[in-house]
């Protein structure tokens, strides 16, 4: 590897206090060890962040797009290396990590001519009032482990636009490319102003209480989302969290099936399944039920598994033996609760292979349908009155997306109105940008991502009444 995978503080690449051991999830095998930092060195990057906010923020708004822009193009000029490392630590095929990275850079290149102005609310005989969007201080970006470097850049680019300082901390299964982005970032901006701490799952406690970070952007899983918020509380951060979904995709009787399939197979199956906003749940009206599994199946049968940089491969391992070991125990539910059509456990070379499977015959109330699987284990539910499938939809404390698949986008339209969550997609399933708003209902999350709402929430409202 030639770019340095060391701990990034206050403009330094340093060592760690110890190891973190990372595993090739194709093979279960660790292929590299990177620092692991110490509650210090984690107490050091506050420090270090919060010094260098105050100059940060108050560098021009040019100059800090200007900064961002740069460092998308480090992304892109360093993207072979960001590839070839993610797939290694996450596992994802070859041509999906390209295009994560890719993702990564347009999402920074957004926020790189991204702007919240000065708004003026009133400006009458009496009084002129202006709202300004000021910097919060040190943004915490907590981020996990199925798309660590997109995930890590849409944190990044924001916190940075609106002048707010910012620490990084990976998930301690895929660290690597984080650190590659630190030391990316360290020949862009200002010491202190970018830190990339990695743990052990230790040290991200530490950033929900300190006093000296300003919000925590973090997203997970919603059992963590949940110790996130209760941690945050003692100091009352601003947090936005985007958590876990169960997101239930209706598939209407007039669907063209064969046209379909493909695109809810994706929807399903990317990333081996582990994708907050992927279909997890697969209502399909009676009338085409059997089609439907059986053109799910047949293209499940194709799946290459295999290691992501192998040619041809078209899904990678799941990233980690604990994913691996619920997977397992959701392939027994899914035998004993309906019917497995194709997949199962793929035994090869010691990697955490699942090929992607399809469920049949199961019924909402088993663990398979009501609960995330984030795994290639697809339930298939069968139903047949529209009103009863949009309540067993919405009877989830999920709500993260959702979609309707039918022949009439206004039959759909109706339907993807009565559905509880944050977005709901119509014919497709999975879009998300950063002009588009992106937020969970209900469990799945807290606050807003993206758009200028999702902008504004990494900065303080600040309002300037004028009497004249
Ligand atoms: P999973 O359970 O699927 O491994 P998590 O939601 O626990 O995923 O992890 C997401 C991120 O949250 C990771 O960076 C992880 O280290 C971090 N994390 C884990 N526990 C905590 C915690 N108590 N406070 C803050 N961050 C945490």
């Amino acid at each position: 590897m030639a770019l340095p995978t060391k701990l990034l503080i206050n403009g330094q690449l340093l060592d760690g206090c110890g190891l973190l051991s990372v595993v090739d999830p194709s093979t279960g095998e660790p292929f590299v060890e990177v620092p692991r930092a110490s509650q210090a060195q984690m107490e050091a990057a506050i420090a270090a962040a919060r010094a260098a906010q105050l100059a940060w923020g108050a560098t021009p708004l040019f100059t800090r797009r200007e900064r961002l822009a740069r460092f998308a193009d480090a992304v892109a000029q360093n993207a072979d290396e960001l590839a070839r490392t993610l797939v290694m630590e996450q596992g994802k095929p070859l041509d999906q990590a390209h295009a994560e990275i890719s993702y990564a850079e347009f999402f920074l290149r957004h926020f790189a001519t991204a702007d919240l102005p000065v708004e003026i609310v009133q400006d009458d005989e009496a009084l002129r009032v202006e709202v300004h969007h000021r910097p919060l201080g040190v943004v915490a970006g907590i981020t996990p482990w199925n798309f660590p470097v997109l995930i890590a850049a849409y944190k990044l680019g924001p916190s940075l636009m609106l002048g707010n300082s910012f620490i990084l901390k990976p998930a301690p299964t895929t660290p690597v490319t984080s650190l590659m982005l630190g030391a990316l970032a360290r020949d862009i901006f200002p010491p202190g102003v970018v830190n990339v701490v990695t743990d052990a799952n230790d040290l991200g406690a530490l950033l929900t209480t300190h006093p000296g970070v300003a919000k925590i952007s973090f997203t997970g899983s919603t059992p963590t989302g949940r110790k996130v918020m209760a941690s945050a509380a003692s100091t009352l951060k601003r947090i936005t969290l985007e958590l876990g979904g169960n997101d239930a995709a209706i598939v209407l009787d007039d669907v063209d099936v064969a046209a379909v399939a493909p695109k809810i197979f994706a929807g399903a199956f990317l990333n081996a399944g582990q994708v907050c906003i992927a279909i997890k749940r697969l209502y399909v009206h009676d009338r085409v039920y059997d089609a439907l599994c059986g053109a799910l199946a047949a293209q499940a049968e194709t799946a290459v598994l295999g290691n992501g940089l192998d040619a041809g491969t078209s899904m990678g391992p799941l990233q980690n033996a604990a994913q691996y070991a619920k997977a397992q125990h959701l392939l027994d539910v899914a035998a004993n609760d309906g019917t497995i059509v194709v997949g199962g456990i793929e035994a090869r070379n010691g990697g955490y292979f699942v090929r992607p499977t399809i469920v049949r015959d199961i019924a909402d109330g088993s663990e398979l349908v009501d609960e995330e699987q984030f795994a290639p284990i697809l339930p298939i539910v069968r139903f047949d009155d529209i009103d009863d499938v949009v309540r067993r939809a919405n009877a989830s404390p999920y709500g993260l997306g959702g979609s309707v698949w039918s022949g009439d986008v206004d039959r759909a339209y109706e339907l993807a109105q009565r559905i509880e969550s944050g977005t709901v997609w119509i014919n497709h399933h999975l879009h998300f940008g950063p002009h588009i708003p992106f937020a969970g209902a209900k469990q799945s999350g807290y606050g807003v991502e993206f758009s200028e709402v999702g902008l504004a929430e990494f900065g303080q409202t600040h309002v300037i009444s004028i009497a004249k």
